[in-house]
């Protein structure tokens, strides 16, 4: 029987896009103030770049675009402890609001922890969690595909691994520690996402397959 549904927050419980978009803005906004170019058009060049060449080193090309003087870590920081501009997909937030008497909930993200704990006060889950772990504030060595924030979460509620499920869309890193600790494990695969067209050995790959958050309460209830 299930007791403690954990889930992850980037593209499971959001479209991890808006953080990124609502980042773009806060970006372009200042550079717009400050050099008088058009703010839409500062925005469409690094959805632009995203697309093409992806993340890295977008804010460096638009700075050699422009010639702007700018320190890039600054760009970064603004970016990443934006006031992001996002909510929860509304399957999670109907899960949620349906698990939150059923089961223990808990979150375990990886991210850099600022970034993190502001998304998680934007998209106000806190009321719903039972324990977050982010795994930064742990330090690098707790980021997944580790097995230890898992061992914290199961050690603070006193369940066993078989009484847990893990719901992550990452299957480089999100499966690999259930599988090594005996947790059960659900991979969301949306239509918009980094990771749905990844195919993965059989051995990183998540017990159960889902395209909505809606699908767990049947697969839950059939965990014996
Ligand atoms: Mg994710």
């Amino acid at each position: 029987m299930i007791r403690l549904v954990i889930f992850d927050l980037d593209d499971t419980l959001y479209n991890e896009r808006d953080f990124v978009y609502s980042g773009f803005m806060e970006v372009a906004t200042y550079l717009s103030n400050k050099y008088g170019i058009s703010k839409n058009i500062l925005f469409d060049d690094m959805v632009n770049i995203l697309n093409s060449r992806g993340r890295g080193k977008i804010f460096d090309q638009i700075c050699e675009k422009y010639h702007l003087k700018e320190k890039i870590e600054y760009l970064v920081e603004l970016y990443r402890y934006n006031n992001p501009n996002i909510s929860l997909y509304e399957d999670a937030y109907k899960v949620l609001e349906i698990f939150k008497t059923k089961y223990k909930l808990g979150l375990i993200t990886d991210g850099y922890k600022g970034a993190q704990w502001n998304k998680i006060r934007a998209l106000n889950i806190e009321k719903y969690m039972d324990k977050i772990i982010v795994t930064d504030d742990y330090g690098k060595d707790y980021w997944k595909p580790s097995v230890k924030p898992f061992q914290i979460m199961l050690d603070y509620f006193d369940v066993k691994a078989k009484e847990t499920v893990y719901i992550g869309d990452n299957p480089n890193k999100d499966f690999i520690p259930c599988k090594k600790s005996g947790i059960n494990s659900v991979r969301i695969i949306r239509s918009i996402g980094d990771y749905m067209g990844i195919v993965v050995d059989e051995k990183y790959e998540a017990d159960y397959r889902i395209k909505s958050l809606l699908e767990l309460e049947k697969i839950l209830e059939e965990i014996q």
